[in-house]
Formats: structure tokens, sequence, C-alpha cells
């Protein structure tokens, strides 16, 4: 939450400094409960948001229906709605964060590929690009999403993530049923998460069993890569029923886009940041657990601390890249442990 908390900050602090909105959608979200396991889930939940001050509070029925037009309340024991939460558009805010370092005197080179890490005794001391150019630098951040671990495995270092597959449907517009900014909801008992899309539905769903990809595998451009379209429909059919007690004509329900793209899983599904020990003046910022949209201004502001050697704001010994030892993330066992967190996660 603090992490999350630092990007809404970012957000702030990039418009004033640019003087133009990043878009950002208050929209609310709303936590559903079904069961015993959920609703602990819920009450952790607002503990959490009561001890960080973000306002909360548990919405009958009605109130319910009246914030989801699309949703059947029936199977709904307790909603937890959080009416200053948001979504943004990824594109927009990564523009924004690009266009704020520029303003403040950040150097930009876009389209360029690290070929190597460069060495110099136990140190790294920059990047080689891969149409030859050398940048020196005391201090490289890797911070290549799914690619991380390809720029490691030179250096005999494994970051402990693999790619796991993650994806989203978006039904057909239905302005009326699913209004433009409706609350966003987590429903845990269905594997489930739904956001709203000018007047259409996005349904995020769960699979028990979530899709590895081996690092290596991974292509440039990810429109490149096969992602094994066919689970739109087999994870739809697998998820579908427990989505059902919500969503009651999901089976008939007009699916208009199904998108899927690399997510970064870590065994323990927390984020990966800080240096890395084998090499001085290496750091990294990956493992992002599906949540790097929503932690990215926190997780920027703790290896900024690191680097400079400040008091860290959170607790930086969770997000250590050494915390599991060695591991090999091109081996099947080790990304069978990543995707498995995924498969395990309950809430957003
Ligand atoms: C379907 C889906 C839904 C998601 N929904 C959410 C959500 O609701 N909320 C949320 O918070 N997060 C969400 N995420 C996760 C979020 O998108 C990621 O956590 C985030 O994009 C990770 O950011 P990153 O900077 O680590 O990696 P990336 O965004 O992958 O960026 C890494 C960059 O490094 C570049 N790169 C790689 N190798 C090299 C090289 N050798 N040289 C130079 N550049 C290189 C790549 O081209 C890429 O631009 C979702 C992800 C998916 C797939």
């Amino acid at each position: 939450m603090e992490l999350v908390q630092e990007t809404y900050d970012c957000i702030d602090e990039i418009e004033a400094l640019l003087g133009e909105s990043l878009g950002l959608q208050t929209c609310g979200s709303i936590t559903i409960a079904s069961s015993e396991a959920s609703l602990k889930e819920v009450e952790a939940l607002e503990e959490a948001a009561n001890r960080f001050g973000i306002p909360n509070e548990r919405i009958g029925r009605e109130r319910t229906a009246q914030l989801l037009p699309w949703i059947d309340t029936e199977a709904v024991d307790v909603s937890l709605y959080m009416p200053t939460d948001a979504f943004i558009d990824s594109a927009l805010l990564c523009s924004g964060y690009a266009k704020a370092a520029a303003r403040l005197g950040v150097e930009l080179r876009p389209n360029c590929k690290v070929a190597s890490l460069m060495t110099e005794g136990d140190r790294i001391c920059g990047v080689e690009l891969t149409n030859g150019t050398r940048l020196t630098a005391p201090v490289v951040v890797n911070a290549a999403g799914a690619w991380a671990n390809l720029l490691m495995r030179p250096l005999h270092v494994g970051l402990p993530f693999t790619p796991v597959r993650s994806h989203f449907w978006i039904t057909a517009i239905d302005r009326e049923r699913f209004p433009a900014n409706h609350p966003f909801t987590v429903i845990p008992d269905a594997r489930a998460f739904t956001r709203s899309d000018v007047g259409a539905l996005i349904i995020g769903l769960r699979e028990s069993h979530c899709q590895p990809f081996d690092p290596s595998t991974l292509t440039n451009k990810l429109e490149d890569f096969d992602f094994r379209k066919e689970a739109e429909w087999t994870v739809l059919d697998e998820c579908a029923p427990l989505l059902k007690r919500y969503l009651h004509d999901i089976d008939d329900l007009p699916i208009a886009h199904y998108m899927a793209g690399p997510s970064c899983y870590v065994p323990d599904a927390k984020f990966i940041i800080g240096p890395v020990r084998a090499w001085k003046g290496l750091f990294t910022v990956t493992g992002c657990c599906g949540g790097g949209v929503a932690a990215g201004g926190g997780m920027g502001r703790l290896a900024a601390e690191l680097i400079m050697g400040e008091t860290p704001f959170v607790d930086p010994a969770l997000f250590a890249p050494e915390r599991f030892g060695e591991v090999d993330p091109f081996s099947e066992a080790f990304q069978q442990r990543c995707a498995d967190a995924r498969s395990n996660k309950k809430g957003g």
C-alpha cells in the first residue's frame, strides 16, 4: 500500500510539473467476499486501509447493485467499497514519467537495445548497445521487465521471477449495464477482477494453473510472441462457472476482445528491488507480479533511495533480489514456482 500510495503522489507531482492531466479515473473499488476465506481477506484489507487512512466502508447489497449495475448480488455476503481507488491508462502514465524525467534533466534514449552489461573486475561499469555504442556509468539499473534475466545470464546471476501469462477479456459495449467509470471489483471467490472500459466490462481471470514462459523464448516484440491464445476459450471455460454467481449470463455475454501478456511473477508474489550483491554498481527493479503500474512509483522511489544510500521509506528486505538464495530462472521447476504465485493470488 505504501508503494501504491507513492504512485498516486507521483501522478500529482508529474501533473503539476508538466501542467497536463494523466487522466486518472477515480472510480472507486469494491472487494467482494462470499466465503469465510475471502471475508478474512476483506478484513485484512480493511485493517490496512484504516492504518493508511484510505477511505473504506462496507456497503449493503442494494448500494452494491446501484454502483455495479451488472452484478447479481445474491452471492455477495460482504462488499468493501473504497471510493478513492482509481485506474489509469498505463501508456499515459509511462509517458508521464518519461516526460517528467526529461524535464528534470534525464537524458532519454528511446529505441535503443542493450546488448550486454559491461563489467570491470567485480563491478558493472555501463552498458553496450546493439549498435556497438558503449555507455559507461557507475550504477546500472536492470529494469528490463520480462527480459531482465536475459541480461543477467552472462553474469551468472538469476533474478527470482519468470514471465507468466496474464490476460483479460473485454465484453461488447453495453453502456447501461457497464457504465463508464463504475467501480472496479476484486472477487477472490471467482478468482476474478473487473473494471469498466468505455461502456464495456474488462474481466480478468486467474486460472488454477497459470502458464509460465521460459525467458529465453521471449521475442523482442511481444506481438510476435505465442501466448498460446487458445487459452482465450479454455481459461474462460474453466473460470466462467465461478464468475456466473455474480454475472449470470457470462455464458452468453458477447466477448469483443482478448488480451494476453507476460507478467513477471516471484515465488512469494513480492517485487524484486535493490542491489544485485554479486556485482557492485548493479541494481534491479523487476518482478512486478501484476502490480507494476500500481506500485511503480513506490518501486522507483525505493530503488532511488537504495542507490543514493538514503534511508528507505519501506523495509527493503521484503524485496531483496537474493532473498531466495541462488535460483535458476531458466529451469522449469523454478518457473513453475513462480506460476504458482499467480495461481494462488487472491487479491487485485
Ligand atoms: C494482461 C495484463 C494486465 C495487467 N494489469 C495490471 C494492472 O491492472 N495493474 C498493474 O499494476 N499492473 C498490471 N499488469 C502488470 C504491469 O503491466 C507490469 O507490472 C508492468 O508493465 C511491468 O513494468 P516493467 O517496467 O517492469 O516491465 P515492462 O513494462 O515490460 O518494461 C520493460 C521494458 O524493457 C525493455 N527492454 C527489455 N530488454 C531490453 C534491452 N535489452 N534493452 C533495452 N530495453 C529493453 C522492453 O522493451 C520494455 O519496454 C498487467 C500485465 C498484463 C500482461
